[in-house]
């Protein structure tokens, strides 16, 4: 049995990942769920988001299905947290946002995204089959802003040789179990000379390993105006932390939207699964919300740790419901709502 903590989120989150962990039951998957406090609610009662619970039960899972969590725009917000580290001291540290500080504190430093089309989801486009992979540990996201003066911020942005190495080698190893063989990658190199330019020679020089896999590259503004043309040209694309944040929600749109994309944060030991999309606070509580890019990520979890009949079941089940329409919600194009769509998807496991 594989024991996976579990962070349901804000927002639209408890219910998007309540209907991930009944499908993943009822395809009977080997695995249970500890459920762990973490984000508003934690905050309110515990005074912190993350409090150390969630990290002694992670290091005890090393797996993680985690809804989306709240942070503020703007403002002085951070998350602070306490834990003890691996050899037992007490450590202090401070982040921009849960997510961040999760994907950090756990060293998860590749975030994986899948965006395909499904049939019977309507999209702009056909035949999109990318592969995502943004780095995930420095970039601008290490949250070093301050305010010089008054009328004037700053913020840093980190690039190593040592990160970009290991997310480009990740990626291209990644490919090569999939049989994909196309990479492009992503930067700002023209202007951002030293970062951008260090991540982009770093991965260069990796890929130089993989000879069957074909390496080119793009600006971010440039991919971004082909990717909203001609998205079936790309296959793979591997980016720094910030560009991969957003060119994640716009490839999302190319398929559908954000109720379709989910995510896989991974490091050496640990993994961390999550869709892309937030706590849509427009939608939460209304029982409209898509599940469908929770139960993706469920899926990546499933296939991750091995439960791979299970992963292939709910693929399938998902893929009958989408294509008879009736069931699914109306992002997707039909009328039902998160609970029901979630119901004639374990009805099609059941039958
Ligand atoms: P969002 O992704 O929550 O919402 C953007 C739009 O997409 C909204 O119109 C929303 O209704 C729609 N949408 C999102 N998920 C959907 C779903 N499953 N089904 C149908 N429609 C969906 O982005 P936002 O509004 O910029 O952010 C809201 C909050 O989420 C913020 O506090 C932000 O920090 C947080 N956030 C968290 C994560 C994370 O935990 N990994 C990621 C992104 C944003």
């Amino acid at each position: 049995m594989h024991q996976i903590t579990l962070i349901a989120g804000d927002g639209i989150g408890p219910e998007v990942t309540r209907s991930a962990c009944e499908i993943v039951l009822a395809a009977g998957a080997h695995v249970a769920f500890t459920e762990v406090m973490a984000g508003l609610r934690a905050e309110m009662e515990c005074g912190t988001p993350l409090p150390a619970a969630v990290f002694d039960s992670i290091a005890r899972t090393k797996v993680v299905l985690k809804g989306p969590t709240a942070t503020p725009f703007g403002g002085n917000y951070r998350v602070y947290i306490e834990r003890k580290d691996t050899e037992g001291r007490l450590v202090k540290r401070d982040y921009p946002s849960i997510a961040i500080a999760l994907r950090k504190e756990l060293g998860l430093f590749v975030n994986v995204r899948p965006i395909k089309n499904y049939p019977g989801v309507a999209s702009r486009f056909e035949n999109v089959n990318l592969l995502i992979f943004r780095e995930n540990s420095e970039d601008l996201y290490v949250g070093r802003e301050r305010m010089i003066d008054e009328d004037t911020a700053e913020a840093i942005k980190i690039i190593t040789r040592g990160a970009s190495e290991r997310v480009a080698r990740f990626a291209l190893d990644y490919m090569g179990k999939l049989g994909r063989n196309k990479l492009t990658i992503v930067h700002k190199a023209n202007v951002m000379k030293l970062t951008d330019g260090l991540f982009l020679k770093t991965a260069q020089e990796t890929a130089k390993a993989y000879p069957r896999i074909e390496i080119n590259q793009r600006v971010i503004d440039a991919l971004c105006m082909e990717l909203v043309m001609k998205p079936e040209t790309f296959d793979s694309l591997l980016l720094p932390n910030l560009y991969g944040d957003i060119v994640s929600d716009l490839a999302a749109g190319l398929v559908g939207g954000l109720g379709m994309a989910p995510g896989a944060n991974i490091g050496s030991d640990c993994a961390m699964f999550e869709a892309v999309h937030g706590t849509a606070p427009d939608i939460a509580g209304k029982d409209i919300a898509s599940p469908m890019a929770m139960i993706l990520s469920a899926v990546m979890m499933l296939r991750y740790i091995g439960e791979t009949t299970a992963a292939d079941r709910i693929e399938a089940a998902l893929s009958q419901v989408l294509k008879e329409k009736k069931d699914v919600t109306r992002d997707l194009g039909g009328t039902a709502g998160t609970r029901r769509m979630t119901e004639a998807i374990v009805e099609k496991l059941k039958a």
